[in-house]
């Protein structure tokens, strides 16, 4: 192979280093992935460079995973068949910004895009929790929910995500610049249609967001206070999550001020909505103990935004302290979402710690959830996501890798087969995650 000036290494310690990615929160992932290892690391530095080592990866028939910022939660960017991991971190600069659309380089961490947009009136519209360690393509390619989908839905909807670049194992491979519909393929698609080296979103007017704590005597009125505040079309909003009072005793920064046995919402608004979220809260019984400049804690290594506590960093605030247990990913009816909620938390008292999350789907508010379970056995694990669907919940399911099986609702429309086919016709991208392709 010629690698000739680009950077790469074959250490075996580095290599095992850089085939993982947060699996390990699911103890059945654990099992399947524990020891897969790609045989090559490289990180080009632009297109040209992906170009080359697609050629030469073709050429040597070896596989091909994209790696970003390996926080995916399901080994998204662990190579089953060993190969190449081509590793985008270098590639990360934003590249434009014209009126409201960024555009940037795949490998960008989204905090680093976030803080560039709001130097020029803008920012993000949406991102997940990791968004300080996390890179833009790979939100695309292995995540697409997160802070801003009670206002602005998940990446799936159409108008989040406006286009890509995308480099081909074609023969020979060659970059394809979609747009619109044309680039659903290559969304969630855990780097399986291609390499993404450029991404267009659009974004928002720069706002001031507050981080806001309110502690709630009993789940139910804080559930039902948060379903409330995300129909409050008057109130610009980021956030909602809701946790059982199991929970706030795991979020460091915050514990102390959460009275003991308590239920806890984490909210992120505008400084404009303040004045209307205090009103609503004390409708609910809700009593405010915490509050932030969400931006400037952001901004702060030392401190830590309210978002770490919520969406998938519940389960790793609690990880931290406790390895019994892992979690799960589902999606209440858009009616009957509250009943829908307690009839799970009455089935299950004591093994599913509630966490739910306020989103948008297709213009409809409703909760997700991403509940911490208290782990025993993988039967066990099965019947709990037998129960939470009994109860009307969809199921993406975060203990399997391949797309089909796990996406659930979290499915993008569109060709993804039919483009896989076309662009990786020899199945070299991140083989044995599109569990529907032959090649
Ligand atoms: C504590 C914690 C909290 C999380 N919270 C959220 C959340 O709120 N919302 C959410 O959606 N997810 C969440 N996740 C999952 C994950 O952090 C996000 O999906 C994140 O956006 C992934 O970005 P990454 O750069 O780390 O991607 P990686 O993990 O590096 O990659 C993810 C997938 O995308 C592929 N990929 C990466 N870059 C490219 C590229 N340039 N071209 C093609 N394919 C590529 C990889 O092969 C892999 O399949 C969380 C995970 C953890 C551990």
């Amino acid at each position: 192979m010629d690698l000739e000036g680009i950077e790469h290494s074959r250490d075996p310690a580095l290599l095992r280093q850089k085939s993982r990615d947060f699996y390990w929160y699911s103890p059945v992932l654990k099992r399947q992935l524990d020891g897969k290892s790609a045989e090559l690391w490289a990180r080009p530095r632009d297109e040209e460079e992906v170009l080359r080592l697609l050629r030469e990866c073709r050429a040597a028939r070896m596989p091909v995973t994209a790696r970003g910022g390996a926080t995916g939660n399901y080994g998204q960017c662990v190579p089953l068949e060993g190969g190449l991991v081509l590793d985008l971190t270098a590639m990360a600069a934003p590249v434009s910004l014209t009126d409201g659309v960024l555009e940037a380089e795949a490998g960008a961490k989204m905090i680093d895009l976030d803080l560039w947009a709001r130097e020029r009136g803008w920012e993000l519209r949406l991102w997940p929790s990791t968004k300080r360690t996390a890179t833009i393509g790979g939100f695309v390619a292995g995540g697409g929910a997160g802070v801003g989908g009670m206002s602005h839905g998940t990446m799936r909807e159409r108008g989040n995500l406006l286009g890509v670049r995308v480099a081909t194992l074609e023969d020979p491979p060659r970059i394809l610049d979609i747009e619109g519909d044309e680039a659903n393929p290559v969304n969630r698609t855990y780097g399986t249609t291609g390499i993404i080296t450029r991404v267009r979103v659009p974004l928002a007017p720069a706002q001031a967001w507050r981080d806001v704590a309110i502690v709630f005597e009993k789940f139910p009125d804080a559930a039902r206070f948060a379903l409330s505040f995300a129909f409050a079309d008057g109130i610009a909003k980021k956030m909602c999550g809701v946790f059982d009072s199991r929970l706030p005793p795991f979020f460091r920064g915050i514990a102390d001020v959460v009275p003991e046995g308590h239920s806890l919402a984490l909210v992120m608004v505008t400084a404009a909505g303040m004045l209307a979220l205090r009103e609503m809260a004390a409708e609910h019984g809700g009593r405010i103990v915490a509050e932030q400049d969400a931006v400037a804690a952001e901004r702060d290594p030392a401190a830590t935004p309210f978002y770490e506590y919520c969406w998938n960093h519940t389960t790793l605030q609690v990880l931290k302290k406790d390895r019994g247990v892992t979690y799960l990913q589902c999606r209440f009816p858009f009616e009957g979402t509250l009943e829908s909620v307690e009839a799970v938390r009455a089935k299950f008292p004591d093994e599913v710690w509630m966490h739910t999350e306020c989103v948008r789907f297709g213009g409809r508010i409703t909760m997700s959830a991403l509940p911490v379970i208290r782990f025993t056995t993988e039967e066990r694990l099965a019947a709990i996501m037998a129960g939470f669907e009994e109860a009307g919940a969809g199921i993406a399911n975060p203990h399997v890798f391949t797309i089909e099986e796990g996406s659930g609702y979290r499915r993008v429309p569109g060709d993804q087969l039919g483009f896989k086919r076309r662009v990786d016709p020899l199945g070299l991208f991140n083989p044995g995650k599109m569990l529907s392709f032959t090649p």
